[in-house]
C-alpha cells in the first residue's frame, strides 16, 4: 500500500484539470478503496469487459454522458477527501476489496479473486520463513541470473530468510534490459504489467517505457530490496552437477578474474531467460563480409552509422525498433524482411502518459495499482479468444471468426498506412494468422520509415553474403558498409551452453533431445532440486504478462522449498508421469492456438515445430497450478546428512 505521506495535498482546480485525462474504469475503484465509499461504483459506470479486435474500448466503453457523470462523482469524492485532511481508510481490512474488484471483473470465484488480489500487490510477505520451518538446517540456494526472474526469486528468498547467492554473468543486474542497448529499444508491452506486482511504481512517464527506465526500475529494485549483497556479478556458470550421495548441486562458474570456482548448494534455480543467445542466420559467406556487423543484442556503440550504407536483417520486435532509428542516421538503409509482422496500431506507443493521468498517479494513493489492475484484467483472458483455433476452420490466414475479424482490422491498418505506396503494401501484409508469430506495435513510424527515399525494403530471400554486402535470390547485390542482425535468439535452447547433469550423470540437453520440457514449466524428472524460471512453455502471447508468470513460478519454487524443509527432505524430484500428464494437456492445447498452426515458423517453436516456449492455456490455470506443488507429482527423498 502506498504511504499517504508520499502524496501531497492539492487544489480543487488542479484536480478538475487532471480528471480530464483520468482513466475512469480504474479511477472509480481507486476512489472507493481510498475513501471507503463505494457510492462511486454505480452500475451505470461499470466498464465493459470485452475488447474489440483492435484493442480496448476507451474508458471501458462508457458513453460521453456516463464519463461526465463519473468525473463529477470523482471530483466530489476526491475534493471532499482532500478537504477533510485526507483520512486513510485503506488499512486493517476496513475497506473490503472484493466488491471493488468485482466492479471491474464482475462476479468471480475464489481462485480468481485470489489472483486478482495478488495483482493489486497489497499483500506482501511470503507465507513462511525458514526460521519457522527449519531453523537449524543448513540450506543454500544458488540462483543463476539476475534479470527479471532472478531478482523476483532473490526477493522472495530474502523474505523467507533462506540463504542464497545469485550468480550473474553480466557486470550488473537487469538481464535482457542490460544486454539490449540498441537505439529505439523499449518495451512493447505496458510497463505497468512489465513490473512486479510487489514493487509497483506510480512514477512511470510512459505506458511503454524506454529501455533505460525499465533497466533503472530493475536496478533500483535490486538496491532498494538489499538484494545486491547476495549477487555475484561477472560470474558465469558453466556447469551444474547433482550429487546423489549428498543431494546437493555443485555449481561451476568463472569469476570476474577468469578463475574457475565451485559452489555447493541444496537447490539451483535457473533464471537465465529465453531470449539472450543471439541467433545469426545460416547464410553462406557471412564471415566474409568486409564491413562491421553485429547483433541487435550486442550493439556496437563505437561505430558511427552516419555516411554508411546499413543493412538490417530481420523484421521482428528488435529490428522493428532499430530500423526507424538507424534510418535517421545512415546514408542508406536496406531492410531485409523474410516474413512481415502483424502490427497492432498503438497511437500512444511513443507518447508520454497524459499529464493529468501522471498528476493523478502522484496525488491519489494506489490509483496506479488500480490502473495496472485494469490493464491486467482486460489483457488476461480478454484477448485469448482471438488466438484460439476454431475446429474445422479452413482459411490459411486466420484461425477463427474472431481471429479473422482481428486480421481484417490489422490488414486495414496496413492498407491505410501504405495506401500511397502499393509496392510497399504488397510486401507488408502477412499471409499467416495474427498471433501465429509475435504481434508488434506501431504508431505510424514503421510506414513513415519504409517510405523514406533513403530506405529500401527487400523481401527476396537472402542467398549469400559477400565482402561487399547481401546478395538476394534474384542475384542482386545490396551493397553495405554495416550489417545489423535483428535475427532473434536461440530461444528453445534452454540453459545452453551450461552443462547440467542430474541423477546418474544424465545430461539435461541429452535428456531433452532438443525438446525442452518441464512440469509446470519449472521441474524436470531426474533433476532433483533444480527449478527453472521462464522455462519451457511459460512464455505469454496474448493473455497476461511474463512478469506475472515469473512471479507465479517463484511462488511455486518457494512452496517446493517449504515442502523440502518442512519434510526435512534431501531433495524433491518430479515424477516422469507428472511431466507426461502435464504435456498431454499443454501440447494438445498448443495445437488449438494460432501460434501452434503448422507452416508458420517462429521462436515459439523448437526445431521440430512443436510449441516449446508458450503457455497455451488460461492465465488462471497457470496461477492455480503454481500455488502449491501437487504431492502426486513429486518424490520427496530422505536426507542423507
Ligand atoms: P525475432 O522475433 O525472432 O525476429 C527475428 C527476425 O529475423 C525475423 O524477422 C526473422 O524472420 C528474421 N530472420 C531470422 N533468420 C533470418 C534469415 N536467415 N534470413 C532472413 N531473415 C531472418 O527476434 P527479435 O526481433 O530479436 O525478438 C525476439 C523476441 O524478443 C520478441 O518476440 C520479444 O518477445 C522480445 N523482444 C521484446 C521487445 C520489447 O519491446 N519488449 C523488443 C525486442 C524483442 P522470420 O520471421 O521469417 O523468421
Amino acid at each position: 500500500m502506498d504511504l499517504l505521506s508520499d502524496f501531497p495535498p492539492f487544489e480543487d482546480e488542479e484536480l478538475r484539470l487532471a480528471l480530464a485525462d483520468a482513466e475512469l474504469p480504474s479511477l472509480l475503484p481507486a476512489i472507493a478503496h481510498l475513501t471507503g465509499d463505494t457510492a462511486v461504483l454505480a452500475d451505470l459506470l461499470r466498464p465493459a469487459v470485452n475488447s474489440t479486435p483492435l484493442g480496448l474500448e476507451p474508458q471501458g466503453g462508457l458513453s460521453a454522458e456516463a464519463q461526465d457523470l463519473a468525473r463529477k462523482h470523482a471530483f466530489e469524492a476526491l475534493r471532499s477527501w482532500n478537504s477533510q485532511g485526507r483520512p486513510d481508510r485503506r488499512g486493517n481490512g476496513a475497506v473490503e476489496l472484493e466488491p471493488i474488484l468485482e466492479f471491474i471483473t464482475g462476479p468471480a470465484d475464489a481462485d480468481s479473486v485470489a489472483l486478482h488480489m495478488s495483482q493489486l500487490g497489497l499483500g506482501g510477505e511470503t507465507s513462511w520463513t525458514k526460521a519457522a520451518v527449519a531453523p537449524d538446517r543448513e540450506f543454500k540456494v544458488v540462483v543463476i541470473g539476475a534479470g527479471m526472474s532472478g531478482l523476483a526469486a532473490a526477493y522472495r528468498l530474502r523474505q523467507a530468510g533462506v540463504e542464497f547467492v545469485v550468480l550473474e554473468r553480466n557486470t550488473d543486474v537487469g538481464g535482457v534490459w542490460l544486454e539490449n542497448s540498441y537505439p529505439g529499444c523499449q518495451l512493447d508491452t505496458s510497463n505497468f504489467s512489465y513490473s512486479y506486482s510487489f514493487a509497483q511504481q506510480a512514477s512511470w512517464q510512459y505506458q511503454y517505457s524506454r529501455r533505460d527506465s525499465i533497466l533503472a526500475y530493475f536496478q533500483r529494485f535490486a538496491s532498494d530490496q538489499a538484494l545486491r549483497d547476495h549477487i555475484l556479478l561477472g560470474c558465469e556458470v558453466s556447469a551444474a552437477r547433482y550429487d546423489e550421495a549428498t543431494a546437493t548441486w555443485q555449481v561451476t562458474y568463472t569469476d570476474p578474474d577468469g578463475s574457475v570456482r565451485r559452489m555447493t548448494a541444496n537447490v539451483v534455480v535457473s533464471a537465465v531467460g529465453q531470449l539472450n543467445k543471439p541467433s545469426y542466420p545460416n547464410v553462406p559467406g557471412r564471415e566474409t563480409f568486409a564491413g562491421g556487423s553485429w547483433h541487435t543484442a550486442r550493439w556496437d556503440h563505437q561505430t558511427d552509422l552516419r555516411d554508411k550504407r546499413v543493412a538490417v536483417i530481420g523484421a521482428g520486435a528488435s529490428a522493428f525498433q532499430v530500423v526507424p532509428e538507424v534510418a535517421g542516421e545512415a546514408e542508406h538503409l536496406t531492410v531485409f524482411q523474410r516474413t512481415p509482422p502483424w502490427i497492432m496500431p498503438t497511437p500512444t506507443y511513443h507518447s508520454l502518459l497524459k499529464p493529468g493521468l501522471r498528476w493523478l498517479f502522484q496525488h491519489i494513493p494506489d490509483y496506479h495499482r488500480w490502473f495496472r489492475f485494469y490493464q491486467f484484467w482486460v489483457s488476461v483472458e480478454g484477448r485469448r479468444k482471438y488466438a484460439v483455433v476454431q475446429p474445422g476452420w479452413a482459411k490459411r490466414d486466420s484461425v477463427s471468426p474472431e481471429n479473422e475479424a482481428l486480421r481484417d482490422g490489422l490488414a486495414g491498418y496496413l492498407e491505410r498506412e501504405f495506401a500511397d505506396h502499393p509496392d510497399l503494401l504488397a510486401k507488408v501484409v502477412p499471409d499467416y494468422p495474427p498471433y501465429a508469430k509475435r504481434m508488434l506495435r506501431d504508431d505510424g513510424r514503421w510506414a513513415e520509415t519504409l517510405k523514406r527515399d533513403d530506405v529500401t525494403l527487400v523481401d527476396d530471400a537472402i542467398s549469400k553474403i559477400t565482402p561487399a554486402g547481401v546478395v538476394t535470390a534474384d542475384g542482386s547485390l545490396h551493397e553495405a558498409d554495416v550489417i545489423i542482425y535483428g535475427t532473434g535468439f536461440a530461444a528453445s535452447e534452454f540453459l545452453v551452453p551450461m552443462e547440467v547433469s542430474g541423477r546418474g550423470g544424465v545430461l539435461l540437453h541429452e535428456h531433452w533431445g532438443g525438446e525442452a520440457r518441464a512440469n509446470v514449466g519449472v521441474t524436470v524428472p531426474q533433476f532433483p532440486n533444480l527449478f527453472l524460471l521462464y522455462g519451457p512453455n511459460t512464455n505469454l502471447v496474448v493473455n497476461g504478462s511474463i512478469v506475472l508468470f515469473s512471479e507465479a513460478e517463484v511462488d511455486y519454487v518457494m512452496a517446493c522449498l517449504q515442502e523440502i524443509l518442512a519434510a526435512s527432505a534431501g531433495a524433491m524430484e518430479c515424477r516422469a508421469e507428472a511431466l507426461e500428464k502435464f504435456y498431454a494437456r499443454v501440447d494438445e492445447a498448443s495445437g488449438r492456438m494460432a501460434f501452434g498452426v503448422a507452416g508458420v515458423n517462429s521462436w515459439y517453436k523448437s526445431a521440430s515445430g512443436r510449441v516449446s516456449q508458450n503457455w497455451p492455456l488460461s492465465t488462471l490455470e497457470f496461477w492455480q497450478r503454481t500455488r502449491r506443488p501437487d504431492p502426486d507429482d513429486y518424490i520427496l527423498e530422505v536426507r542423507h546428512d
